[in-house]
């Protein structure tokens, strides 16, 4: 027995590693297309958090094409173990700082920084394990909904699984299906709601635990009440935690109690501060937000002449 034993152990935790490997591919893919030029630097060393996860961009230049400048000049600073927000018109670069960041792409020029070591200096696979991303699209495996959670973290016990899935309010949910745990899902499987599937990535990402977390909020794949509910969760599951959570936001009203919100234009930071030193401010922040509750305003209205 003992013999046995051994080379399949040893064949788990193969298997564990190549699934930890798909997953990350995917959150790759996910986050855009993967690009081969990244490289790991000769002697790479782990990612330390010492200061417990200060991102800093310093003077980051970043186009996909060389002509199309996408930030510019940008210099900003996501304070450890603060909820900061990352808003601004469509397109100005909120979802490309992320992508940076991962490794996605490298910056043309300028420094990425996490607690003062520069991330190209860092071994890719610790740099990803230490980032957890709510992607605005979640890639569901065709596997089951057990799995494509335990994708998080592929050593955890079923236990761990359940309660993460507790935790982000999709247990009963699940349930509920057809085979419960066992109900494959992706795109051969169940058919889930977007707002499921953003419950079953937020599971994943309690289950993989990283110091820094990331939403990339959807723009359209939820309705305003699941967003809220989405919203108050994720502040459940934060509290108490010293996590660098950052949030690319576009309903404004989920994030307006951020510790610090950064706001960009055109891959430029032009203000930041709290929601309320923003308002008084009286410059690009307060203008979306006096928009976005006009469009609120008229969103309840049309809510209520539809009941
Ligand atoms: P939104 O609020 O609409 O989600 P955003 O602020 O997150 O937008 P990004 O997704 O960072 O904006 O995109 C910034 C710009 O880069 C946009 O003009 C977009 O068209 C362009 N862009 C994004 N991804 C790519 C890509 N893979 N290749 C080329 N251009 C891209």
């Amino acid at each position: 027995v003992f013999q046995l034993s051994v080379p399949l152990n040893f064949l788990g935790s193969v298997y564990r590693e190549l699934r930890q490997s798909l997953l990350d591919m995917e959150t790759l893919f996910n986050l855009q297309k993967v690009n081969v030029s990244i490289k790991e630097k000769e002697g790479a060393k782990a990612l330390a958090l010492p200061k417990g996860g200060e991102i800093k961009f310093e003077d980051v230049n970043f186009g996909y094409y060389e002509d199309r400048p996408i930030l510019r000049n940008l210099s900003l600073t996501i304070p450890a173990g603060k909820k900061v927000a990352v808003v601004g018109p469509s397109g100005c670069g909120k979802s490309t700082l992320l992508r940076l960041l991962f490794r996605s792409y490298d910056a043309q020029s300028g420094r990425i920084l996490i607690d003062d070591q520069d991330i190209k200096d860092v071994t890719l696979e610790s740099l990803r394990k230490s980032i957890g991303v709510v992607p605005q699209d979640t890639p569901l495996f065709n596997d089951t909904v057990e799995l494509n959670i335990r994708y998080g973290n592929m050593d955890a016990p079923a236990e761990d699984v359940f309660a993460a899935a507790q935790r982000a309010h999709i247990h009963d949910k699940i349930e509920s299906w057809p085979h419960g745990y066992q109900t494959k899902v992706g795109e051969r499987g169940l058919m889930i709601s977007g707002g499921e599937k953003q419950r079953l990535a937020v599971s994943r990402m309690i289950l993989k635990d990283p110091p820094l977390l990331f939403f990339d909020e959807a723009t359209s794949a939820l309705d305003t009440h699941t967003e809220q509910a989405l919203m108050s969760n994720i502040n459940e599951i934060l509290r108490g935690k010293e996590r660098t959570s950052v949030f690319v936001a576009h309903r404004l009203r989920t994030i307006y109690d951020a510790d610090l919100i950064i706001v960009l234009k055109e891959g430029s930071l032009v203000e930041q501060g709290t929601h309320k030193e923003l308002l008084e401010k009286g410059g690009l922040y307060s203008e979306l937000w006096s928009a976005q509750e006009r469009w609120g305003e008229e969103e309840e209205i049309n809510a209520e002449k539809k009941e």
